[in-house]
């Protein structure tokens, strides 16, 4: 059933918020302290908040980040662990939305199906479906602002594992950890190479039996500590908001040094992370093949493991890696294409995420449906021909939140010049012909390979290029004009109609 409300009256809001994760609440906080005046809702599929970090629930859940910047810019994270577990960061998303009342303003279990906007309205008109009720219903909003995540909350990646049906054991993807999982004194079996399957093993070492990871092939591996020595430091003699902030710069400076290094001088930083593994593990250990990979330092993304939490449990005996590839799953584990059989009371697939573009949302724009795929990103936050649409996807590079926090702002300022100037629509238009396009991400982890046919893509020069560069965007989106030729504005609203044209575009100053 489609609803309006009320007396047939479409509910409206200036902005409408599509998920209540970090981002989500990341960009009411950005909203509330930027534009006070707007009303705004924050829409959410599941039952709660905290996306990500309410999803995964599998033992050992953490972040592979320092929370140092994958906290919000604005509020700092004051515990003592800089790679924090799942459940404090959980404690810290939802502290925010309650200090700032934003909790108030989330409608739980309201899935966005689709959204289209209206040239005539200046508005989009989204439709909802609440998961409780299965109900369906409009509301309108005058800019979207999609922050749904990047993946898919109901189907994780789950290759065909030939013979699965035969397994008698428990088998089941780590994106679904079964609440009530008993391992102890159990063989297990994770597959996969990732930051999931690193966190797992370890987190399982020391109740189960035996826990085996399966890789296809090695992943670089660096060890930090769980604490920030001077992040802790500073704390105890600076003000917290100024010891949160010389961290924060610092593990930027950091991150980007080292990001950069490895894209120079791969050979140095494999060496260097070579050294680091050697020294946590035995002399014989093979390191060449286990932790050996075959592509370059930040082809993709690099695994940080806490406190050596892996190396520990590969020399406590407890843990153990088999480079191999699955040929089949047997009645009792699994059969290795080295003719080697590894049993198995338990397998997780930590086989990764299926991407998923925009929460999943299908846009019209005046009737016309957007093919996603067709569009090219803008600053990598709008898409080009869809007005007054923004959406989030942080770095691959550095943490998600540097690149929340930006988004939010960006749009925040967008919204005040639209006001100051009295314009209701603002849409990218791809007006440089000398502009060639190319995928979003430029990155070879293969769940981002499998989906970059459902993303937009990136352009080949400013704005429609994706640095994933955080100084830099700190300068496109905090600092560089709106109006920068690209930005076309339109639809003056009637207040400000004394324009004789309808449409405005000014190029940058
Ligand atoms: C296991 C794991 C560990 C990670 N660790 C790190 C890390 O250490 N550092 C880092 O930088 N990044 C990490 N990431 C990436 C991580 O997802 C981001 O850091 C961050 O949590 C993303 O927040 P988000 O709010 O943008 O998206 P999400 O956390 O995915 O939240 C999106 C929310 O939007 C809702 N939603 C989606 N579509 C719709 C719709 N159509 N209608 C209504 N609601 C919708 C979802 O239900 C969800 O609640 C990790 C990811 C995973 C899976």
């Amino acid at each position: 059933m489609t609803h309006r409300n009320g007396a047939g009256a479409t509910e409206h809001v200036d902005v409408l918020i599509v998920g209540a994760g970090l981002s989500g609440i990341g960009a009411a906080a950005h909203l509330q302290d930027r534009l006070p005046g707007k009303s705004f809702a924050l829409l959410e599929a599941r039952e709660a908040s905290g996306g990500t970090w309410d999803l995964f629930r599998y033992p050992g859940i953490r972040s592979d980040s320092d929370m140092h910047t994958l906290g919000y810019r604005f509020r700092p994270w004051t515990a003592a662990k800089a790679i924090a577990d799942g459940p404090s960061i959980l404690d810290y998303i939802r502290d925010t939305a309650r200090e700032r009342g934003i909790d108030r303003h989330i409608r739980y279990q309201h899935k966005v199906e689709r959204a289209d906007w209206s040239s005539a309205d200046a508005r989009w008109t989204v439709h909802v479906r609440r998961l409780d009720t299965d109900e369906t219903f409009e509301l309108s909003c005058h800019f979207l602002f999609i922050c749904g995540g990047y993946y898919d909350y109901d189907q994780p990646y789950l290759p065909d594992f030939l013979g699965i049906e035969r397994f008698i054991g428990t088998f089941f993807h780590a994106q679904q950890w079964p609440e009530d999982l008993d391992y102890e004194g159990k063989r297990v079996v994770v597959i996969g190479s990732g930051a999931t399957a690193m966190t797992i093993v370890p987190a399982l070492a020391d109740k189960a039996e035996h826990v085996t990871m399966l890789q296809r092939s090695p992943t670089y591996v660096i060890s930090l500590p769980a604490e920030d020595p001077i992040a802790n430091f500073l704390r105890r003699h600076l003000p917290e908001r100024t010891a949160y902030a010389i961290t924060r710069w610092k593990n930027v400076l950091l991150q980007a040094l080292t990001y950069r290094l490895s894209r120079r001088r791969p050979e140095f930083v494999k060496r260097a992370i070579r050294k680091g593994i050697q020294r946590e593990l035995p002399r014989d250990y093979d390191i060449d093949t286990h932790f050996k990979p075959r592509y370059n330092p930040w082809d993709q993304r690099l695994c940080l493991v806490p406190d050596a939490d892996l190396f520990k449990a590969l020399r406590r005996g407890n843990a153990s890696i088999a480079t191999d590839t699955l040929e089949t799953f047997t009645e009792h584990g699994i059969k290795l294409s080295s003719g080697e059989e590894l049993e198995a009371d338990i397998v997780v697939a930590a086989t990764g995420l299926n991407l998923l573009a925009l929460g999943g949302v299908d846009l019209a724009v005046d009737g016309d449906e957007v093919e996603i795929p067709q569009k090219m990103a803008y600053k990598a936050i709008m898409l080009s021909g869809v007005p007054n649409m923004a959406f989030t996807v942080g770095y691959t590079n550095a943490s998600w939140t540097l690149k929340a926090d930006l988004t939010a702002e960006y749009v925040c300022r967008l919204l005040r010049h639209m006001d100051e100037h009295g314009y209701r629509q603002a849409v990218p238009e791809l007006n440089d012909p000398n502009v060639h396009e190319g995928p979003f991400l430029d990155f070879s982890a293969g769940y981002v390979l499998r989906a970059l046919d459902k993303f937009p893509k990136q352009g080949s020069k400013a704005p429609w290029r994706l640095r994933q560069n955080y100084a830099r965007d700190i300068k496109t989106l905090r600092h560089e004009p709106i109006e920068d030729g690209t930005m076309v504005f339109s639809n003056p609203s009637p207040a400000a109609q004394t324009h004789d044209a309808d449409a405005v575009s000014v190029p940058a100053a």
